[in-house]
């Protein structure tokens, strides 16, 4: 049993520190920026809501933490109120957010100035994952600093594995995102194809998806694609600011992104419709 904060208690966050309170058995203290959150989470769950990060972080063995992007980690963990002002020597913190590589490492080398490890932990598997406690981690930092934080991380997590130093766990959050984008347009186009041809879409999925068209993707989306729903799941604003980070990236390292880029851009066209809220899978409403 650890002494436990989570920072950030969003669609992600709400039930990932409820799992390190439930399955983990650990000691939880709560803080998110929009009070009522984390008077409701504790409610829920019990533990203790903290008025800032500082206020959460002190004293802890671990910081969880889980917000927007580059900007909201910063405005978290750094500056007077940021909860490494509070955390101690020895501790360690551990960041769900996906963000880019350079702020896992700025946030990497600030933490170790003040004798604390660092992870960056950036998470796949969606709203259901989190709630159902089966997230993918990937992880970058120091490998001791890892080997600590494992066992904690396991309480909502199914795979967790480091993968480099600081900045490796976002690395792979990019190449999750990149192998994403190509697929759900190629997915939309077939769906959509589907109905232009007259056929039963659901039928043809149910076949398809038993042979090498099969994706996680086409599983769990096809029939809400097919009926036209996007109210859920993951927002394609996070989206656009995953493969935003992707291309800058990628223009650094040289890696080639055509498609990437190109899925992004219809990306803009779905909030140009007003799905800046929908699901990914909503690149379909525009083909219709
Ligand atoms: P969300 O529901 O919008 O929640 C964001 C959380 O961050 C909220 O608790 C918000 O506080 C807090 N926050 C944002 N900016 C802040 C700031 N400047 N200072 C303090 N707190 C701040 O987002 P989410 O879906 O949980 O996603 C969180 C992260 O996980 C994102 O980086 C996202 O890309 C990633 N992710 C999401 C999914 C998914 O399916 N949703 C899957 C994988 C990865 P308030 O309540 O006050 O707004």
């Amino acid at each position: 049993m650890a002494k436990v904060a989570f920072l950030g208690l969003g669609v992600m966050g709400y039930p990932m520190a409820g799992h390190l309170k439930a399955k983990g058995g650990h000691e939880v203290t709560v803080y998110n920026r929009t009070a009522a959150k984390a008077v409701a989470w504790v409610k829920q769950h019990g533990g203790r809501a903290a008025a800032t990060p500082r206020e959460a972080a002190a004293g802890q063995d671990f910081v969880f933490v889980c917000v927007g992007n580059d900007d909201d980690l910063r405005q978290v963990v750094l500056g007077a109120d940021g909860a490494l002002a509070g955390m101690v020597a020895g501790s360690i913190l551990v960041d769900h957010t996906t963000a880019s590589a350079d702020v896992a490492r700025e946030l990497h080398a600030a933490a170790g100035e003040a004798g604390v490890g660092f992870v960056d932990a950036p998470v796949s598997g969606g709203q259901a994952g989190a709630e159902n406690g089966v997230l993918t981690v990937m992880c970058g930092g120091d490998l001791s600093a890892y080997a600590r934080a494992e066992p904690v991380i396991a309480a909502f997590a199914r795979m967790c594995r480091l993968m480099g130093p600081a900045g490796s766990g976002q690395l792979t959050k990019m190449v999750n995102q990149i192998c994403i984008a190509g697929l759900v347009q190629a997915l939309s186009e077939g769906v959509a194809f589907g109905q232009k041809a007259g056929l039963d879409v659901e039928a043809v999925i149910e076949v398809i998806s038993k042979g090498a068209a099969q994706s996680w993707q086409m599983e769990n989306r096809y029939k809400t694609m097919n009926a036209g729903q996007f109210e859920f799941g993951f927002a394609v604003d996070w989206m656009r600011k995953d493969l935003s980070i992707c291309m800058a990236e990628a223009r650094r390292n040289g890696a080639r992104l055509p498609v990437t880029a190109l899925v992004d851009q219809f990306y803009s066209d779905v909030q140009a419709m007003g799905g800046s809220r929908w699901d990914t899978s909503s690149l379909v409403a525009r083909l219709k």
